[in-house]
């Protein structure tokens, strides 16, 4: 068992005696009594009325209080959608874009597609007739390529504006300057109870409308001791809520999809071996890839008798409401990006949460009744170990993206675009620089034709240019598998916990000489030969949902070749000329091997190849990888082995001969590090 203190509570608005708040099981009347018992309700007229007001209003209100499910239908039912004029919706996350279209298609008893829909990378379910338009941030951005001064929208709604994504900052600065020669045009931000002034004060002293919350009150628990292993700490944790505590729902914060599973695997495993000891215990995954049919799964209500466990990510933060969750589990981690403007490196790290993050997780608890948060960390490392708020992404990211579009957009003098929070000079300057090495600029800093190509491609600059050299070494094809394969990356094998073996071995086959990237192509090659077929993923210990996503994504990228003027060609067999294509987008995620282990070939950071990748006993010479990311180390995922010639053939702007000169290639060690039996 853990041991834990009750601290301090959570203040409510709301008696903890008085009755819960009716829940959805409760409510089978109709989902018209549902929408009207949203605390966002009784402010309906005057929310309008502010709206029709006001060119730019902040709304604050607490999670789950109807923003975003409520008011674009308030917005349409009011006419706002009249001669086809759309509603945009903007959501940081995926998996919330297409969750909220989908509920509210269906309170307004609509096909989704239809009167309301989504559209999310690589994936658009909207139609002709679709006027309420939930999309993600990054999706809204991308249509200033198409409609500069989003003519075709009556209202713009920048919902979860607290995250302060980076796409929702960029948002920011965009709208701000379309409002003021689009007077007609409504701007809305959509926030939790964080950070409103900031928006207010950058859009002009815009008002701020409150809505307020209906919350019970939360007892906060620490831990005594901090706890060494939070996985397994968490899922103890859980079944002693299960079987001391009265019914009620469990909420867990985790930081991502492995973690995830994990949990929910362990969780399932123990609740099998206590058998009928405990009541019933249904554990339930949620995070961004997860297939739309299991996601709907948490929001169904938990059968009488039995309890309820949400395994999630930041997501059921802010972004998404579970009816039903009583107890909150929040080992106080998330999983950030960081970067390093000097080594131009990018890694995704685990980190403790901000206390506004726990703050907003604790609040879960208290919204049908009084709850309890559990907090896996002590009271004295709360205090000392949290930051008060989280970074803004725009501060902690690569740019390269967001200045090609800008360049796109035709916004030339970045330093002094409108940002709620200015991105670090120097990261700015590391985009510019790498997009000139990438050949998207030329040296004024204006876009180049080649940029402007890449720029159409909804994917990374490197990615982009991947693609388009794939034109050169007649090899299409194959590139864009590649690239469809790496963006479904780290989900293409299954590894069940009691078919270890066999799953290793099954992903070994795939293995090809050259390296990651032509194992998925290899995967992805085999799977097309199979006729697409589920069973073959199933034998090959392949994720069915992963391939078939990759399908999908390849589709609609070679729906845009044309537009990029990249024919279809395929390299038959020659792999030399896949590894040029990739080398020429990635030149710049180079590592060579020293005696001392992998060095980053510019900023000479020492690096390691990750224990899954086919090459991780090859150890070549020279490769290329596709990201890094920090967990004990900085390991490079995805990796191919290259020539140093080919960067000199690739970006002879960029390399010279020197610098790829190999001192001591004699004496060079076979093998360089430990062997992946010795690692465990
Ligand atoms: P906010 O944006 O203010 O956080 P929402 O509009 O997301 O609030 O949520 C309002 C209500 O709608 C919540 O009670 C939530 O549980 C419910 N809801 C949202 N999405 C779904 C869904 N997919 N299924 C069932 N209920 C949902
Ligand atoms: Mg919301």
């Amino acid at each position: 068992t853990i041991e834990f203190v009750r601290a301090t509570q959570l203040q409510g608005d709301t008696e903890p005696s008085a009755p819960p708040a009716p829940t959805q099981a409760q409510q089978k009347e109709s989902i018209q009594v549902v929408r009207r018992s949203l605390p966002v309700f009784p402010f309906r007229e005057e929310l309008l009325a502010a709206i029709a007001n006001h060119q730019v209003l902040i709304i604050e209100g607490e999670t789950g209080s109807g923003k975003t499910t409520q008011i674009p239908q308030y917005l349409f039912e009011e006419g706002y959608t009249k001669k086809g004029a759309k509603i945009a919706c903007t959501q940081p996350r995926r998996v919330a874009a297409m969750s909220v279209a989908a509920r509210v298609a269906r309170e307004m008893g609509v096909k989704l597609g239809n009167e309301v829909g989504y559209s999310i990378r690589f994936e658009d379910c909207t139609s002709e007739r679709t006027v309420l338009r939930y999309m993600t941030d990054g999706m809204l951005l991308r249509e200033f390529l198409s409609e500069p001064d989003l003519a075709s929208y009556s209202v713009v709604m920048v919902d979860e504006a607290h995250e302060r994504t980076l796409h929702t900052d960029i948002l920011f600065g965009l709208i701000k300057d379309v409002a003021r020669f689009r007077p007609e045009l409504k701007v809305l931000v959509a926030s939790a109870t964080l950070d409103t002034a900031r928006f207010s004060t950058f859009f002009d002293d815009a008002p701020v409308f409150r809505i307020p919350g209906r919350r019970f009150p939360v007892d906060i628990f620490y831990t005594k001791a901090p706890e060494a292993d939070y996985l397994e700490a968490c899922v103890v944790s859980v079944l002693q809520i299960h079987v001391t505590q009265p019914p009620g729902d469990i909420l867990v914060f985790l930081t991502g999809q492995e973690e995830i599973e994990t949990a929910c695997e362990m969780l399932q495993d123990r609740c099998r071996r206590l058998g009928s000891k405990i009541r019933e215990l249904l554990v339930l995954p949620i995070y961004a890839n997860l297939p739309s049919d299991m996601q709907a799964r948490i929001f169904q209500p938990t059968p009488p008798g039995a309890r309820k466990v949400v395994v999630a990510t930041n997501i059921a933060e802010t972004s998404l409401t579970i009816e039903g969750i009583i107890y909150v589990l929040d080992p106080g981690f998330c999983k950030l990006k960081s970067y390093n403007p000097r080594t131009g490196m990018e890694s995704l790290t685990v980190t403790p949460c901000s206390k506004a993050s726990a703050s907003q997780r604790a609040g879960r608890a208290g919204r049908v009744a009084a709850g309890k948060c559990f907090r896996l960390y002590t009271a004295w490392a709360y205090q000392h170990e949290l930051e008060e708020t989280t970074v803004p992404e725009i501060q902690r990211t690569s740019l390269g993206n967001v200045v090609l579009l800008l360049k796109s957009l035709g916004i030339h003098d970045l330093m002094h675009f409108d940002f709620l929070d200015p991105p670090p000079y120097e990261t700015l300057l590391l985009a510019l620089e790498q997009l000139y090495a990438l050949g998207a600029l030329n040296h004024l800093g204006e876009l180049t034709t080649s940029g402007r190509k890449m720029a159409e491609l909804p994917v990374d600059p490197m990615l982009s240019k991947m693609i388009l050299a794939s034109e050169k070494y007649s090899c299409s094809e194959e590139i864009l598998t590649v690239a469809a394969m790496l963006s479904v990356n780290n989900s293409i094998f299954y590894r069940p916990k009691d078919k270890v073996v066999h799953a290793d071995n099954a992903r070994v086959n795939f293995f090809l000489p050259g390296g990651d990237h032509l194992v998925l192509l290899n995967v992805y090659t085999q799977w097309a030969e199979s006729g697409y077929s589920s069973q073959w993923c199933y034998e090959n210990f392949v994720q069915f949902r992963s391939m078939r996503r990759a399908r999908d994504v390849r589709e609609q990228l070679e729906g845009l070749l044309e537009r990029v003027e990249v024919g279809l060609s395929s390299c038959q067999g020659d792999y030399i000329r896949v590894r040029k294509a990739i080398t020429a987008g990635y030149f710049y995620h180079t590592a060579r091997l020293t005696r001392s282990g992998y060095r980053t070939v510019k900023q000479q950071q020492t690096v390691f190849i990750h224990p899954n990748s086919s090459l991780f006993e090859e150890q070549p010479r020279w490769l290329l990888y596709h990201e890094l990311v920090l967990t004990t180390k900085e390991f490079m995922r995805q990796v191919l082995e290259i020539e140093s010639s080919w960067l000199l053939e690739v970006a002879p702007h960029y390399y010279k001969a020197k610098e790829l000169e190999d001192p001591h290639a004699k004496k060079m060690p076979r093998k360089v590090g430990k062997t992946r039996e010795e690692l465990g």
